[in-house]
């Protein structure tokens, strides 16, 4: 396979076929993300991945599921994504499971229509960067949609049978909006009832804008305790039924629950993080050279 570094995917398709189908983000302006500056965006050619394709399956036939990077290969116009899916599945016999990133943008940029084409020819599974549910931090991390933009993609997905799998960042409302983070976020859980959702711990990344602004000041870095306090609210507030997961490296302690039914154990182990979690701002060797 030729791949564009760097690749990123999710810890779930760790033993996936990794098929990079786009190169970067289509959108690319998040604050917070340093995935894919380095690249400019473009769309592979189709022959190009057929050929991949093509490669793969004699050195792999036995794939069972396949992730199509790079940032969000929704954004692929409907007939190139079919003659992808198509090519996946006539070559994989054993294919069972393909699955991609997307945006909310890329959901909303297609009809249901579109949506249902897509998801009956055998992309099914989501991982979608939601970040936040709080619209003034949303408009500060430049995550270019609201709240109501983002419940509207999420459900249009989900009707179109989608299965989703949602991220949000603890600390992105730094020491001011953590509240608000918190509370708006679940809102967005209890609004769309993801079936899984995953709490990631903010890490400043070097070169990007929100480390720059964190290095001048102009962000305030949220403390252990805070993060703590953060998850707890968030947890507090979802009231419907979601797999649970605050488990990825940037995490300070590994947590996985069933929402709602685990959510009494879940607050009494918050309650002990947080009395145990020091009231120190979050490591500061992520604070690199700009
Ligand atoms: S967070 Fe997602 S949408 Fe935003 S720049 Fe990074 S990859 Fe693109």
């Amino acid at each position: 396979m030729r791949y564009e570094e760097p690749v990123f995917r999710p810890p779930s398709e760790a033993k996936s076929l990794i098929l990079q189908v786009t190169i970067g983000c289509s959108y690319n302006r998040c604050t917070f993300c340093g995935m894919y500056k380095t690249k400019r965006f473009r769309i592979r050619p189709i022959e190009e991945v057929l050929e991949e394709i093509d490669w793969a399956s004699r050195e792999y036939p036995f794939v069972r599921r396949a992730f199509l990077a790079d940032g969000d290969p929704l954004c692929l116009p409907e007939d190139h994504m079919l003659k992808i899916l198509e090519a996946l599945y006539r070559a994989f016999p054993c294919l069972e499971r393909v699955s991609t990133y997307a945006t909310p943008q890329n959901i909303l940029e297609k009809s249901n229509e579109e949506l249902k084409r897509i998801r009956e020819a055998g992309l099914q599974l989501l991982y979608i960067g939601v970040e936040s549910g709080s619209d003034k931090v949303l408009k500060m991390v430049k995550k270019g949609v609201t709240h109501s933009q983002i419940v509207e993609a999420l459900n249009r997905a989900k009707e179109a049978g989608f299965t989703l799998s949602t991220t949000f960042v603890l600390g992105l409302g730094e020491r001011d909006l953590w509240l608000e983070h918190a509370k708006e976020s679940a809102r967005i859980v209890n609004e769309t009832a993801p079936h899984y959702t995953a709490a990631l711990t903010l890490m400043l990344i070097p070169k990007t804008v929100l480390h720059f602004q964190a290095k001048k000041g102009m962000f305030k870095i949220p403390t252990y305790r805070g993060i703590m306090k953060e998850m707890l609210a968030f947890v507090e507030d979802i009231n419907v039924e979601t797999v649970f997961r605050s488990n990825h490296v940037s995490n300070l302690v590994p947590i996985k629950a069933t929402l709602p039914r685990d959510k009494e154990r879940l607050i009494n182990e918050l309650v002990g993080y947080i009395l145990e979690a020091p009231e120190e701002p979050l490591p500061s060797t992520w604070l690199g050279p700009v």
